[in-house]
C-alpha cells in the first residue's frame, strides 16, 4: 500500500456529501465506502448524493450511516449512480447547487470522478466556502497529477482476460486482432494492456498511425515466418469505432484483420484488488485532508505516496504518456 501522509486534524465540519460523477469506473464504491467510514468515526454526519451534479441540483441527498456501504467493496459501478450534467458548465447553475450543500448544513464534498468532474469540484470550491476534495475515479488513468486512479487496473485486468481469450482464436485462425481498448485523451490503458498482452502493436492517440507501416510490418512478420497471428491493441482516442477504419484501410493493403471493440466491459466488474486498497486509501484520506483544513485539492498518488495536487493544476495541464513506456510496448514485439 502506498504510504500515507500525517494529518493533523485542525477543523470540524457539520456534515460532509459524497458523489460520483462522470463514467463510472470499479473501484467508485470503495472509494464511498472510505469516505463514509471515516467521516462517520470522526463523528461528521454523511450525506451520499445520487447521479452526480444532476442529483446535487435537484437536492437527491440521503444520509449515510455504515450499513449504507455494507457489503460494496466488491462490486463494480456506484451504488450512488452517476451522470453527466451539462447544466453545471454554467457558474449560475452552481450557485443553485450550493444553495443546497448549505441548507442541508453540508460544509464539505467529496467528488470522486474524472477530469471533468475534478472541473466542476474545482468552480464549486473556487464559488463557495464549501471545502471540496476531489478523488480520481476513472478507467484511463489520464489526470494529471497522479499515477494511478481509481478503475485502471481493474480495466487493464478486464481488457487481458478478454484479450487472452481472443488470442487463441487469432493463433488458430491464423489472423490478426484489432482490439479496441477505451481512452478517451489518452494511451494509459492501451499501452499497458498492450505490455501486459504481448501484443504485436499498440497505437495510441498520442502517436501518429502509419498504416502504410503497419500493413508492411503484418505481411513481412508472416512472410518471415514470425506469425501470422497477433494482437493490435488500439486506443479509441475521440473517434470510438475508430478501429473498423484502420481495419478497412488495412484491406485495401491485403490484410484481413478482424475487428473486437472491447467497449462498456472495461468500466464495469468487481474491482481488483489493488483498486480496492487504493480507493479506501484514497477515500478515508480525504476526510483526513478535510480535518487537516485542505480545499480545493485532488488526493492522489506519487512516488508510492498518497498525495494531494492543487484542483487548479490537476484541470490546468495535461498528463503525458510516458514515451519510454510506449517505446517499451514496441520494443518487445520486434
Ligand atoms: P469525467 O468526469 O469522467 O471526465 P465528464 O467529462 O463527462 O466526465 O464530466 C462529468 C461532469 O462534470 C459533466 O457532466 C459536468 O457536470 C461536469 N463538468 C465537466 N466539465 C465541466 C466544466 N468545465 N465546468 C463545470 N463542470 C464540468
Amino acid at each position: 500500500m502506498y504510504s500515507l501522509p500525517d494529518l493533523e486534524p485542525l477543523r470540524d465540519f457539520n456534515a460532509i456529501a459524497v458523489l460520483t460523477s462522470g463514467g463510472d469506473s470499479p473501484g467508485m464504491n470503495p472509494a464511498v465506502r472510505g469516505v463514509v467510514r471515516a467521516a462517520l468515526n470522526s463523528g461528521i454526519e454523511v450525506y451520499g448524493i445520487q447521479k452526480g451534479y444532476s442529483g446535487l441540483l435537484a437536492g437527491d441527498l440521503r444520509v449515510m450511516t455504515s450499513a449504507s456501504v455494507r457489503n460494496i467493496v466488491q462490486r463494480g459501478g456506484t451504488i450512488l449512480k452517476s451522470d453527466r450534467c451539462d447544466a453545471f458548465r454554467d457558474a449560475e447553475v452552481r450557485q443553485q447547487a450550493i444553495k443546497v450543500l448549505v441548507q442541508n448544513g453540508i460544509d464539505a464534498l467529496v467528488v470522486i470522478g474524472g477530469d471533468g468532474s475534478l472541473t466542476g469540484a474545482h468552480c464549486l470550491a473556487e464559488e463557495s466556502d464549501i471545502a471540496v476534495i476531489g478523488l480520481p475515479g476513472t478507467i484511463d488513468n489520464d489526470i494529471f497529477g497522479t499515477e494511478d486512479t481509481i478503475g485502471f487496473d481493474t480495466a487493464v485486468n478486464t481488457a487481458l482476460d478478454a484479450i487472452d481469450k481472443i488470442r487463441d482464436t487469432a493463433s488458430s485462425h491464423e489472423r490478426h486482432f484489432l482490439v479496441e481498448v477505451m481512452g478517451r485523451n489518452s494511451g494509459f490503458l492501451a499501452t499497458h494492456v498492450g505490455i501486459a498482452a504481448g501484443a504485436e502493436m499498440v497505437i495510441v492517440p498520442e502517436y501518429e498511425v502509419h498504416i502504410e507501416q503497419l500493413g508492411q510490418q503484418l505481411s513481412d512478420s508472416r512472410r518471415a515466418g514470425k506469425g501470422s497471428s497477433g494482437i493490435i491493441v488500439v486506443a479509441e482516442g475521440r473517434e470510438p469505432g475508430l478501429t473498423y477504419r484502420l481495419a478497412q484501410q488495412l484491406k485495401q493493403q491485403g490484410e484481413e484483420p478482424r475487428v473486437c471493440i472491447l467497449g462498456h466491459i472495461q468500466r464495469g466488474g468487481q474491482p481488483s484488488g489493488h483498486d480496492r486498497v487504493l480507493a479506501s486509501g484514497l477515500g478515508a484520506m480525504a476526510v483526513s485532508y478535510l480535518l487537516a483544513g485542505y480545499s480545493d485539492i485532488m488526493v492522489g498518488v506519487a512516488e508510492g505516496a498518497i498525495v494531494d495536487i492543487p484542483l487548479d493544476s490537476v484541470i490546468r495541464y495535461r498528463k503525458g504518456l510516458d514515451p519510454n513506456l510506449f517505446e517499451l510496448a514496441l520494443l518487445l514485439h520486434r
